[in-house]
């Protein structure tokens, strides 16, 4: 049994061994262990809590690839530390990993755990509403913004809140990607019929990161009659997306012609006051006294994310744990320093690397004048990432990339923009590729 379940969990860390940084292999799963297998959840042993901890918040979604490539469909996860005692509750449960038929709520993305901010007031308040009054104050409600800003935490807080006033009503948390697969299922399968079954019996229904069926038209059209179907039933319907829903095409349209009582509302990057309101409120749910000034320091620097900005906490409190050294600015650095890497910067170079792994081509290639639809878009890609990441100019770019000159760079620019927006499959492979770069 044990050593199945290693076997288990060693496929799993292959997987992502590929994939994320070998330093951050190393610091998060080198020491962990699959220890035992039973009615389909695989207990991982962790040298500590603030490994779990991290590994829950920072690669869920890369366990869960790894779970889903194994074919392991029915298969969760459960972890606990190594150093906890034998006879407290061994399974420290932290977030259910895949579920396709909706995922759990995390208890801890509560209204009580949102700091708000002048950043996300209005969907903080537009969410707490539609908490209060499921159906009748703002349905559907349509939350957008960047990743990392609070948006599933939101949306999570209304179906907790909902959950614990009524416990009858039917509660549904499912990310988009999952229902746009059991809808291909389902359309493959001509059965579409218990697909609408599933989702019209639901009294609240809340769709996380809709962009997955951004573009796709068939797709969006089903999902509106389901909307439509759970709308005339005064069921509620909240949905998140990274994008602004005028990318939606048919969806938005009827979304805003058909549900009048909709509301859009965006939810921006923190100031440094809600930055450092957050980070208080963090280390006062992990029961540790974050002084000010480090507060400060961290929120000071770490701007955009609040994933990013609580990975450093975490990143932050481990140190400390570990060491046993008390939590000041210098620790705070430390910490920034392993997680914002420095000394690990974004190259030229770096980037060429990672497009030609990606586009299956050599440096050479990128620098040359070939003009296969592959290399071409490459070598576009690269300009254009070449532009984001470095800020150099365009006859650096140019340059750099064997002499292109400055008209071509501008016109690669504008045509990777461009079909960031309009292409979903190319959305994400730039997503892979900066995720690569970063790390
Ligand atoms: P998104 O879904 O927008 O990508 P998440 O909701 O997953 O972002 O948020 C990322 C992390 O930041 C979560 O751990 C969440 O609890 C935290 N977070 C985001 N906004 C806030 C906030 N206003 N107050 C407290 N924590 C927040
Ligand atoms: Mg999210």
């Amino acid at each position: 049994m044990t050593e199945q379940a290693n076997t288990y969990w060693q496929n799993i860390l292959a997987y992502i061994k590929d994939r994320i940084h070998p330093q951050s292999f190393a610091t998060w799963f080198n020491q962990s262990k699959g220890i035992e297998l039973k009615d389909d959840v695989l207990l991982v042993e962790m040298p500590t809590n603030f490994h779990i901890d991290w590994i829950t918040m920072h690669y869920s979604k890369i366990l869960e690839e790894a779970l889903n490539s194994l074919n392991g469909a029915s298969l969760r996860l459960s972890f606990k530390a190594a150093n906890q005692e034998v006879n407290r509750p061994v399974v420290k449960k932290k977030r259910i990993i895949l579920s396709n038929d909706g995922t759990k709520l995390q208890e801890r993305y509560t209204f009580e755990n949102f700091v708000v901010g002048k950043n996300n007031e209005l969907a903080h308040a537009a969410a707490l509403a539609v908490a209060e009054a499921p159906g009748e104050a703002y349905n559907p409600l349509f939350l957008y913004g960047g990743v990392g800003l609070g948006k599933t935490h939101l949306m999570q807080a209304i179906g907790n809140f909902i959950h614990k006033q009524h416990k009858n009503l039917n509660v549904y948390y499912t990310q988009a990607e999952n229902i746009m697969n059991e809808l291909i299922d389902a359309i493959q399968k001509k059965d579409q019929l218990s697909f609408k079954k599933k989702y019209r019996n639901k009294d609240i229904l809340l769709l996380d990161d809709i962009q997955f069926i951004y573009g796709k038209e068939r797709l969006q059209d089903e999902i509106f009659h389901t909307f439509d179907y759970l709308y005339t039933q005064g069921k509620q319907i909240v949905l998140t997306s990274d994008r602004p829903p005028k990318e939606l095409s048919t969806l938005e349209e009827r979304l805003t012609s058909r549900f009048q009582g909709g509301l859009v509302v965006d939810i921006q990057p923190p100031d440094l006051e809600t930055r450092i309101a957050i980070l208080q409120k963090k280390a006062e749910l992990e029961n540790v006294k974050l002084p000010n000034n480090v507060a400060y320091y961290i929120a000071s620097r770490v701007k955009s994310n609040i994933r990013e900005l609580e990975g450093c906490l975490i990143r932050l409190l481990a140190i400390s744990s570990l060491s046993g050294q008390e939590i000041n600015e210098a620790l705070a650095e430390e910490a920034l320093r392993d997680l914002l890497g420095n000394g690990y910067k974004v190259s030229k170079e770096k980037i060429i690397q990672v497009i030609c792994n990606e586009f299956g081509c050599s440096p050479e290639d990128l620098k040359g004048a070939r003009r296969t639809q592959r290399i071409a878009l490459g070598r576009q890609t690269a300009m254009y990432l070449l532009r984001n990441y470095l800020n150099l100019s365009l006859s650096e770019i140019g340059a750099f990339l064997g002499g292109k000159d400055h008209s071509t760079v501008i016109h690669a620019i504008e045509k990777i923009d461009q079909l960031k927006k309009s292409d979903f499959e190319f959305s994400r492979l730039l997503e892979r590729i900066s995720a690569k770069i970063n790390c």
